[in-house]
């Protein structure tokens, strides 16, 4: 069994993404072809927002946001602890000071209250400016954002929607990646939609900002003249050879792939149900697009050992994330791992992710379920 299994829908769309790569090959349109365009015209649509612009990978989507923001040093860029790196990476490559904020423990997205909290000591101790929230979509729920955007009002912040894993989640048929002021996606080959390489997309409805971020993609050009740099940016392109892989993927994406995802999640859902576990909670009016299906163990379990217990009946499973942000090395010694994150540090110890893809069958799934209880009754 494979966690991801890429190579199983690699055999279910072969005949397309073959086609669509020698397309590609044979007419030697490797930067900037037409399918970028189209693939950016399809996203905007998909996700309800009126300007795409791809990119190179989702760290940068992040990166060129508050780059157009003119987010750096002194500000305070409010980003959950529990995330992978980027999240909080990027406004430290800024030079910016990012807050680490508690998540609730059942959807493992930031936590409002402590949000608004964490803002209010910042502008109250002025050491910093709040300037911005990265609100992340983790394992594929989107967080909070009726909460979140009215903090953003109300302190006057801007909010950047870290949807790298929330692409295809939606809160009352919104959908993810429309949320922030600027929102951004990764296509990193595990993500919910992904390619076969690096990409990522950038989503606003903001013209200004659309322009001014298609220029930082390309050395800051000015318009369509990539000879006339007005600005210092950074060469952040899509290949078009990733663009045509994605234009069927994100196809089979809409078409069927989000609601088997559903579908498998709602198998781990019955078939874990009345255990020790605490199973993954989708509260009332918000759907998954389920980058993950993290459970958190019992204080009991030794994880390690149900983890190499399952991997002895041939289960792959993986710990995301083991280490809050505030705790990562990078930060030691500045004010980002000052960060107050109980209930972080808790579920860092106990979560553990289960294979999770499209293409899983009910069997699978209950081979999963039917092991990891077994595991557990052995601790
Ligand atoms: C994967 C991921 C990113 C970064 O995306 P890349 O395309 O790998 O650069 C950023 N934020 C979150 C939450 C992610 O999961």
């Amino acid at each position: 069994m494979e966690f991801r299994d890429l190579k199983k829908q690699y055999a279910v769309m072969k005949e397309e993404i073959d086609l669509a790569v020698a397309e590609v090959i044979s007419s030697a349109n490797f930067i900037s072809g037409t399918q970028v365009r189209k693939l950016e015209e399809q996203l905007a649509e998909y996700v309800g927002v009126k300007y795409c612009i791809t990119c190179a990978n989702g760290t940068d989507a992040i990166s060129l946001a508050l780059r157009i923001w003119g987010v750096g040093e002194g500000d305070a860029v409010f980003v959950p602890d529990f995330t992978f790196f980027s999240s909080g990476e990027c406004p430290a490559f800024a030079r910016a000071t990012p807050i680490f904020v508690d998540v609730d423990d059942r959807t493992y997205n930031m936590d409002p209250d402590r949000l608004e909290r964490a803002v209010c000591k910042v502008k109250a101790e002025g050491k910093y400016n709040a300037k911005a929230i990265i609100a992340v979509d983790l394992f594929g729920l989107p967080a909070d954002y009726d909460r979140i955007q009215s903090i953003c009002k109300k302190y006057d912040l801007l909010l950047l929607e870290d949807g790298a894993q929330g692409f295809g989640g939606s809160i009352r048929g919104r959908k993810a990646c429309s949320f922030g002021d600027i929102s951004t996606t990764s296509f990193f080959p595990a993500k919910p939609l992904g390619c076969y390489g690096d990409g990522g997309a950038i989503f606003t409805d903001r013209e200004d900002w659309a322009e001014l971020l298609r220029s930082y993609c390309v050395h800051g050009k000015a318009g369509n003249d990539k000879y006339n740099n007005i600005r210092i940016g950074v060469n952040s392109r899509l290949d078009t050879i990733q663009a045509a892989v994605l234009l069927p993927k994100l196809k089979a994406f809409r078409e069927y792939e989000l609601d088997c995802v559903n579908q498998v999640a709602s198998w781990y859902t019955s078939s874990l149900k009345n255990g020790d576990l605490i199973l993954p909670e989708i509260v009332s009016e918000y759907s998954s697009s389920w980058a993950q299906y993290t459970v958190q163990l019992p204080k009991y379990a030794n994880r390690s050992a149900v983890q190499a217990r399952l991997k002895a009946a041939g289960i792959p499973s993986m710990v995301y994330y083991n280490r809050p942000m505030h705790m990562q090395g990078a930060f030691a010694g500045t004010d980002s791992a000052k960060a107050d994150c109980p209930v972080t540090d808790y579920i860092c110890g106990r979560v553990l992710s289960l294979p999770m893809h499209p293409y899983l069958s009910e069997e699978e799934v209950w081979k999963v379920s039917r092991n990891l209880k077994k595991a557990l009754i052995e601790e």
